[in-house]
Protein backbone atom coordinates (compact mmCIF):
# COMPACT_ATOMS: atom_id res chain seq x y z
CA UNK A 1 0.00 0.00 0.00
CA UNK A 2 0.95 3.50 -0.77
CA UNK A 3 0.93 6.22 2.17
CA UNK A 4 1.83 10.01 2.00
CA UNK A 5 2.90 11.24 5.16
CA UNK A 6 3.99 14.54 5.92
CA UNK A 7 7.41 14.43 7.81
CA UNK A 8 8.59 17.05 10.34
CA UNK A 9 11.99 18.63 9.50
CA UNK A 10 13.69 17.84 13.00
CA UNK A 11 16.24 20.50 14.79
CA UNK A 12 15.59 22.78 17.71
CA UNK A 13 16.01 25.71 16.42
CA UNK A 14 13.52 28.73 16.46
CA UNK A 15 13.92 29.03 12.35
CA UNK A 16 10.73 29.19 10.42
CA UNK A 17 11.62 25.81 8.66
CA UNK A 18 10.40 23.77 11.61
CA UNK A 19 6.67 24.31 10.54
CA UNK A 20 7.22 23.28 6.52
CA UNK A 21 6.55 19.69 6.47
CA UNK A 22 8.10 18.29 3.04
CA UNK A 23 5.92 15.24 2.11
CA UNK A 24 7.73 11.91 0.89
CA UNK A 25 6.49 8.69 0.16
CA UNK A 26 6.89 5.66 1.64
CA UNK A 27 5.99 2.22 1.12
CA UNK A 28 4.23 0.47 4.18
CA UNK A 29 4.60 -3.50 4.68
CA UNK A 30 2.73 -5.74 6.57
CA UNK A 31 2.67 -3.24 9.76
CA UNK A 32 3.28 -5.86 12.35
CA UNK A 33 4.76 -3.61 15.15
CA UNK A 34 2.38 -0.69 15.14
CA UNK A 35 -1.32 0.12 14.84
CA UNK A 36 -2.97 3.10 13.07
CA UNK A 37 -3.34 4.90 16.29
CA UNK A 38 -0.33 4.04 17.40
CA UNK A 39 1.56 5.70 14.62
CA UNK A 40 -0.49 8.38 14.66
CA UNK A 41 0.66 8.83 18.12
CA UNK A 42 3.89 8.67 16.85
CA UNK A 43 3.28 11.64 14.24
CA UNK A 44 1.58 14.04 17.46
CA UNK A 45 4.77 13.45 19.08
CA UNK A 46 7.27 13.96 15.85
CA UNK A 47 5.10 17.65 15.63
CA UNK A 48 5.10 18.15 19.70
CA UNK A 49 8.77 17.48 19.16
CA UNK A 50 9.32 20.25 16.04
CA UNK A 51 6.72 22.44 16.83
CA UNK A 52 7.88 25.62 18.42
CA UNK A 53 5.57 27.60 20.78
CA UNK A 54 7.62 30.91 19.53
CA UNK A 55 6.27 30.37 16.43
CA UNK A 56 2.79 30.85 17.37
CA UNK A 57 1.88 34.44 16.51
CA UNK A 58 3.10 33.90 13.20
CA UNK A 59 1.10 30.75 12.64
CA UNK A 60 -2.16 32.63 13.85
CA UNK A 61 -1.24 36.01 11.58
CA UNK A 62 -1.09 32.97 8.63
CA UNK A 63 -4.30 31.56 9.65
CA UNK A 64 -5.97 34.81 9.70
CA UNK A 65 -3.97 36.11 6.31
CA UNK A 66 -4.13 32.49 4.38
CA UNK A 67 -6.46 30.13 5.25
CA UNK A 68 -9.29 31.74 7.05
CA UNK A 69 -10.43 33.71 3.45
CA UNK A 70 -10.71 30.56 1.86
CA UNK A 71 -13.36 29.69 5.18
CA UNK A 72 -17.20 29.50 5.14
CA UNK A 73 -18.00 30.73 8.56
CA UNK A 74 -18.38 27.44 10.61
CA UNK A 75 -15.61 26.23 8.97
CA UNK A 76 -13.96 28.60 10.25
CA UNK A 77 -15.22 28.44 13.72
CA UNK A 78 -14.65 24.85 13.85
CA UNK A 79 -11.02 25.28 12.78
CA UNK A 80 -9.90 27.75 15.21
CA UNK A 81 -11.57 25.49 18.30
CA UNK A 82 -9.75 22.32 17.09
CA UNK A 83 -6.52 24.98 16.84
CA UNK A 84 -7.36 26.05 20.30
CA UNK A 85 -7.49 22.18 21.68
CA UNK A 86 -4.96 20.64 20.01
CA UNK A 87 -1.97 22.90 18.70
CA UNK A 88 -2.33 25.47 22.08
CA UNK A 89 -3.87 22.96 24.53
CA UNK A 90 -1.23 19.80 24.01
CA UNK A 91 1.17 21.35 21.27
CA UNK A 92 0.12 18.61 19.26
CA UNK A 93 -1.91 18.33 16.08
CA UNK A 94 -4.20 15.51 16.50
CA UNK A 95 -7.59 15.83 17.75
CA UNK A 96 -10.79 13.97 18.82
CA UNK A 97 -14.09 15.44 18.33
CA UNK A 98 -17.54 14.95 17.19
CA UNK A 99 -19.78 16.31 15.82
CA UNK A 100 -22.74 16.85 18.37
CA UNK A 101 -20.22 17.74 20.83
CA UNK A 102 -19.30 20.93 18.33
CA UNK A 103 -22.82 21.69 17.82
CA UNK A 104 -23.83 22.20 21.41
CA UNK A 105 -24.44 25.72 22.51
CA UNK A 106 -21.93 27.65 24.25
CA UNK A 107 -18.92 25.52 22.40
CA UNK A 108 -18.11 26.56 19.39
CA UNK A 109 -20.04 29.83 17.63
CA UNK A 110 -23.70 30.85 17.94
CA UNK A 111 -26.22 29.70 15.36
CA UNK A 112 -26.64 31.81 12.41
CA UNK A 113 -29.99 30.50 11.56
CA UNK A 114 -31.28 32.08 15.41
CA UNK A 115 -33.06 28.72 15.91
CA UNK A 116 -30.82 27.60 18.62
CA UNK A 117 -27.95 28.32 20.14
CA UNK A 118 -26.05 25.63 19.27
CA UNK A 119 -25.47 24.45 15.46
CA UNK A 120 -27.21 21.99 13.79
CA UNK A 121 -25.67 18.21 13.36
CA UNK A 122 -25.71 18.94 9.42
CA UNK A 123 -24.56 22.55 9.66
CA UNK A 124 -21.14 20.90 11.99
CA UNK A 125 -20.75 18.11 9.03
CA UNK A 126 -20.92 20.45 6.75
CA UNK A 127 -18.23 22.45 7.92
CA UNK A 128 -15.84 19.04 9.16
CA UNK A 129 -16.53 18.14 5.20
CA UNK A 130 -15.84 21.43 4.10
CA UNK A 131 -12.57 21.50 6.11
CA UNK A 132 -11.79 18.04 5.04
CA UNK A 133 -12.45 19.15 1.05
CA UNK A 134 -10.03 21.94 1.40
CA UNK A 135 -7.28 19.83 3.39
CA UNK A 136 -7.70 21.93 6.31
CA UNK A 137 -7.99 18.58 8.58
CA UNK A 138 -7.65 15.27 8.00
CA UNK A 139 -9.92 12.58 9.72
CA UNK A 140 -7.06 9.73 10.65
CA UNK A 141 -8.38 7.43 13.25
CA UNK A 142 -11.51 5.34 13.88
CA UNK A 143 -14.94 7.04 15.52
CA UNK A 144 -15.19 5.96 18.78
CA UNK A 145 -17.92 7.56 21.91
CA UNK A 146 -16.28 10.39 22.57
CA UNK A 147 -15.83 11.38 18.57
CA UNK A 148 -13.44 11.01 15.49
CA UNK A 149 -9.69 11.39 15.38
CA UNK A 150 -8.60 14.63 13.13
CA UNK A 151 -5.24 15.90 12.14
CA UNK A 152 -5.48 19.61 11.86
CA UNK A 153 -2.87 21.33 9.11
CA UNK A 154 -1.10 24.40 9.41
CA UNK A 155 -1.02 27.02 6.81
CA UNK A 156 2.18 26.09 5.33
CA UNK A 157 0.60 22.56 4.98
CA UNK A 158 -2.17 23.27 3.04
CA UNK A 159 -1.82 23.58 -0.43
CA UNK A 160 -4.32 26.30 -1.05
CA UNK A 161 -3.19 28.42 1.65
CA UNK A 162 0.77 27.80 0.26
CA UNK A 163 -0.79 28.94 -3.26
CA UNK A 164 -2.44 32.06 -2.15
CA UNK A 165 1.00 32.97 -0.43
CA UNK A 166 2.93 32.43 -3.66
CA UNK A 167 0.12 35.08 -5.33
CA UNK A 168 0.83 37.51 -2.83
CA UNK A 169 4.28 37.54 -2.70
CA UNK A 170 4.14 38.29 -6.43
CA UNK A 171 1.72 40.72 -6.28
CA UNK A 172 3.29 42.58 -3.07
CA UNK A 173 6.37 43.31 -5.78
CA UNK A 174 6.79 46.52 -6.53
CA UNK A 175 5.57 47.42 -9.95
CA UNK A 176 7.94 49.76 -11.37
CA UNK A 177 7.13 51.03 -15.38
CA UNK A 178 9.95 52.16 -16.93
CA UNK A 179 7.98 54.54 -18.83
CA UNK A 180 6.24 55.80 -16.29
CA UNK A 181 9.27 56.71 -13.57
CA UNK A 182 11.57 58.05 -16.10
CA UNK A 183 11.32 61.71 -17.19
CA UNK A 184 11.01 61.88 -21.02
CA UNK A 185 10.65 65.64 -21.27
CA UNK A 186 14.01 67.15 -19.50
CA UNK A 187 16.49 63.86 -20.30
CA UNK A 188 17.76 64.78 -23.44
CA UNK A 189 18.10 61.08 -24.56
CA UNK A 190 14.66 60.29 -23.50
CA UNK A 191 13.52 63.50 -25.64
CA UNK A 192 14.99 61.78 -28.69
CA UNK A 193 13.31 58.75 -28.14
CA UNK A 194 9.86 60.33 -28.36
CA UNK A 195 10.62 62.10 -31.74
CA UNK A 196 11.77 58.57 -33.04
CA UNK A 197 8.39 57.53 -31.87
CA UNK A 198 6.39 59.33 -33.14
CA UNK A 199 8.91 59.63 -36.41
CA UNK A 200 9.31 63.23 -35.99
CA UNK A 201 5.82 64.32 -37.43
CA UNK A 202 3.98 66.91 -35.19
CA UNK A 203 1.38 65.20 -33.69
CA UNK A 204 -1.15 67.97 -34.80
CA UNK A 205 -0.49 69.48 -38.46
CA UNK A 206 1.55 66.12 -39.15
CA UNK A 207 4.31 68.81 -40.20
CA UNK A 208 7.99 66.78 -40.66
CA UNK A 209 10.52 67.59 -38.15
CA UNK A 210 14.03 67.77 -37.20
CA UNK A 211 15.46 66.78 -34.48
CA UNK A 212 16.23 71.08 -34.20
CA UNK A 213 12.80 72.39 -34.87
CA UNK A 214 10.96 69.55 -32.72
CA UNK A 215 8.95 70.32 -29.96
CA UNK A 216 7.73 68.13 -26.77
CA UNK A 217 3.83 68.52 -25.88
CA UNK A 218 2.53 67.47 -22.98
CA UNK A 219 -1.42 65.85 -23.92
CA UNK A 220 -2.22 66.17 -20.43
CA UNK A 221 -1.19 69.79 -19.24
CA UNK A 222 1.47 69.52 -16.45
CA UNK A 223 -1.00 72.61 -14.70
CA UNK A 224 -3.71 69.72 -14.86
CA UNK A 225 -1.50 67.18 -13.34
CA UNK A 226 0.17 65.60 -16.18
CA UNK A 227 3.63 64.21 -15.94
CA UNK A 228 6.73 63.91 -18.04
CA UNK A 229 5.88 60.15 -18.88
CA UNK A 230 6.49 58.34 -21.57
CA UNK A 231 2.60 58.74 -22.76
CA UNK A 232 2.09 62.08 -21.61
CA UNK A 233 4.03 63.38 -24.55
CA UNK A 234 4.06 64.08 -28.01
CA UNK A 235 6.23 65.71 -31.02
CA UNK A 236 5.14 68.86 -31.52
CA UNK A 237 6.10 71.70 -33.85
CA UNK A 238 6.70 75.20 -32.33
CA UNK A 239 3.98 76.77 -33.91
CA UNK A 240 1.55 73.87 -33.01
CA UNK A 241 2.82 73.50 -29.19
CA UNK A 242 2.59 77.50 -28.45
CA UNK A 243 -0.73 78.10 -29.81
CA UNK A 244 -2.37 75.28 -27.55
CA UNK A 245 -1.42 76.83 -24.56
CA UNK A 246 -2.05 74.30 -21.63
CA UNK A 247 -5.37 72.83 -23.42
CA UNK A 248 -5.35 68.75 -23.44
CA UNK A 249 -5.10 67.55 -26.44
CA UNK A 250 -8.69 66.18 -26.68
CA UNK A 251 -9.96 69.82 -26.58
CA UNK A 252 -7.48 71.08 -29.15
CA UNK A 253 -9.09 67.83 -31.34
CA UNK A 254 -12.60 68.93 -30.85
CA UNK A 255 -11.26 72.78 -31.28
CA UNK A 256 -12.71 74.16 -27.83
ZN1 LIG B 1 2.28 71.38 -35.94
Amino acid sequence: MLFIFFKPNFGKTLNKTLLRYKPFIKIRQHNYYMTDNEQEQNFEQLFKESFDLNELPSVIQSVVDFLQPLLLPYEAAIYWYMFRHSIIKTGGNHIRVSTRGLGKPKTVIQSSSGQSEGLSYGGVQDALTGLENKKVIKKVGDTNRSGTLYQIYLPDEIELCTQRMKEVIIEELPKVDPKKEADYYNVKENRLKIFERDKYLCYKCSKQLTRFSATLDHLQPVSEGGDNSYDNLATACLHCNSTRGAKPIMDTFTGK
